[in-house]
């Protein structure tokens, strides 16, 4: 992970925000466009990939959007110019003698410089230049993608070339926040520079970096449950019985090594574009106690013993035939503590999950016991596992429309665990269809931000995302939750993702305060988009109230009604993680 910046008077300007317009003259600085017009064009390679020839489509329709000028796009067969903005690896490039190391760039890392008039943003391949053009939109020229609908792009009537020297490579090489509001629009995941596995990325944003077959819980494909009635010694002796249904498998069975590992070779005839297979447990406990399973994992401390040396093994087994694919496995709930002496291979991800902990308040610091387990083990396999992802927690999975809160703990916990060498990072959400869980929009935007800068200035892109989102009602939002954090940030109360309506911080203050700025921020909202996006924004005060009956009667019902008329006219398709709403309002008496 390298990040080195250098930038010559323009970071000033961005932190003074979207209200300045244009950036203080430079004698020196050349002008990029001004009064519509530019003498710029955008040069890419007659051999350009697809995501090269996209990142100069992009860049050449932001700029427009911010100048009024059309920057043309031309190959790097015509003569070159001075005038020129080089995207990629092309042959203008290499006449300027610019010496790039692509082998250290990898697939996303780039490099901006300015060279006399020339803006030079290349990158490596398949991502790294359209990156660069992104990162140059947003982190310098100030232009902010909110949402799909709502972005932000400063308009000017000067633009100066902005003075450059800089690589970035991403400290995350695998980044995906699994929301609704990110996963709805791959232009949009793109923009933020997001490349996990389940965005619908194509060959012009640069593919995906994770290509997961299957994603997670693999066990049942990998051994089919059907196999029980012929082989029930393929399955967990668990007190005395082999059982069968939801559970593990005895992994210390060389039948059940030689079917998996069958199986992981067909998936990879079949899914020649993944390069992460998932041989990981079943999402339950239920794993296997015979006598060879359980004298490795007591001798090892952890059941993970024998999950690992499974992975391990399937792992070995490919590597001659496959050295781009690596196996992914989890390190969740039993098998979270890594074994004493079994080491992943070099070709193993060993993905870790923080479920049981609390989010309110940092991992790293929390009191919570579970957050002291979390963090001894993030180290201990830090220690001896060649790559960590973490699949990490951001809603309140039982109830998607309750209020979490885990706004102050965001940042903290991804710079964790980037400073614990994690490279990368998948932030589970409300992933419903529908969407619009609780704070979605800002909580999509928030970790996308973080996971490509997890040093980000995630105060100042709350309140941007805030100001552009709720317009004059931003600051009673932005009151809310701040009243919101406030009931666990000094109180001592935790927070974790299957919390009742009733926790502890679910309180009279928060829920009387919160009725009270929301009735201000539906006062303020100067249009309807914006109203509706307040009453959206309201629905997880109104839902604490429902499901904790908090209120009775008429009241209710009306309260009720009320709530099923705002989230189904925002299109709220779940409650909670496979629960649906319109179920949900049958059991509330609604319709
Ligand atoms: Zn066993
Ligand atoms: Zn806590």
């Amino acid at each position: 992970m390298s990040v080195k910046r250098r930038n010559c008077g323009w970071g000033v300007w961005l932190a003074l925000g979207l209200t300045l317009s244009v950036g203080s003259a430079r004698a020196t600085a050349a002008t990029l466009a001004e009064g519509g017009r530019t003498d710029y064009r955008i040069v890419i390679a007659a051999q350009a990939i697809p995501s090269e020839r996209y990142a100069a489509e992009e860049l050449a329709r932001y700029l427009e959007r911010m100048t009024g000028a059309k920057l043309p796009i031309v190959t790097d067969a015509e003569p070159a110019q001075p005038k020129e903005i080089l995207l990629g690896d092309n042959a203008h490039l290499r006449s300027l003698g610019a010496a790039i190391d692509f082998a250290k760039l990898g697939a996303e890392g780039y490099v901006t410089r300015t060279a006399g008039d020339r803006l030079v943003i290349v990158g490596g391949r398949p991502r790294g230049t359209l990156y660069g053009v992104y990162a140059l939109l947003e982190e310098k020229l100030g232009v902010r993608w909110f949402t799909p609908e709502i972005d932000f792009v400063p308009e000017r009537k000067r633009l100066e070339l902005p003075r450059l020297d800089e690589t970035h490579i991403p400290a995350l090489a695998y980044r995906e926040v699994y929301w609704t509001e990110m996963l709805r629009d791959a232009d949009f995941a793109a923009r933020h520079r997001l490349n996990g596995n389940n965005y619908a990325l194509t060959e012009k944003h640069g593919g995906r970096g994770a290509v997961y077959f299957p994603f997670v819980h693999s066990l049942d494909a990998l051994v089919p449950p059907e196999l029980f009635q012929e082989h029930p010694e393929y399955f967990p002796l668990i007190d005395g019985k082999r059982v069968n249904g939801y559970v593990q498998r005895c992994l210390a069975n060389p039948d059940v090594l030689r079917i998996a590992t069958a199986r992981v070779r067909q998936w990879l005839k079949e899914h020649p574009d993944a390069n992460i297979i998932s041989v990981s447990q079943n999402d339950a406990f239920k794993y296997c106690q015979c006598d060879l399973c359980k004298a490795l994992d007591d001798a090892e401390g952890s059941p993970s013993a024998s999950l690992l040396k499974f992975v391990n093994a399937i792992a070995a087994n490919i590597e001659p035939d496959y050295p781009n694919v690596r196996i992914d496995t989890l390190a969740y709930q039993y098998t979270r503590k890594p074994p004493k002496t079994i080491r992943p291979r070099a070709n193993v991800i060993v993905r870790l999950c923080s479920i049981e902990c609390c989010f309110a308040h940092p991992l790293e610091t929390c009191s919570a016991p579970e957050n002291k387990r979390f963090r001894d083990d993030i180290i201990a396999w830090e220690s001896v596992a060649p790559v960590v992802y973490v699949w990490d927690y951001t809603p309140n999975f039982a109830h998607y429309e309750q209020p979490f809160p885990n706004f102050d703990a965001l940042q903290a916990n991804v710079q964790f665990f980037t400073r614990r060498g994690v490279k990368g990072l998948f932030e589970q959400g409300n992933s419903s269809r529908g969407g619009f869980g609780e704070m979605g929009p800002l909580r999509a935007y928030l970790l996308a931000e973080l996971e490509w800068d997890p040093n980000t200035d995630l105060k100042r892109h709350t309140q941007e995302f805030l100001h552009a989102y709720f317009g004059a009602a931003a600051e009673d939002v932005a009151a809310y939750l701040d009243l919101l954090e406030r009931q666990t940030r000094d109180k001592g109360f935790h927070a974790h993702i299957y919390d009742p309506p009733t926790a502890a911080y679910l309180n009279d203050e928060l829920i009387d305060g919160a009725d009270k700025l929301f009735d201000h921020a539906l006062r303020a909202a100067e249009n309807d988009a914006v109203r509706s996006r307040v009453e959206v924004a309201r629905l997880p005060i109104w839902y604490v109230k429902l499901a904790a009956k908090r209120v009775s009667g008429d009241e209710r019902a009306a309260l009720l009604k009320q709530f099923l008329t705002v989230a189904r006219r925002a299109g709220v398709t779940d409650i909670r993680e496979g629960g649906s709403l319109d179920d949900w309002a049958k059991t509330m008496g609604g319709e």
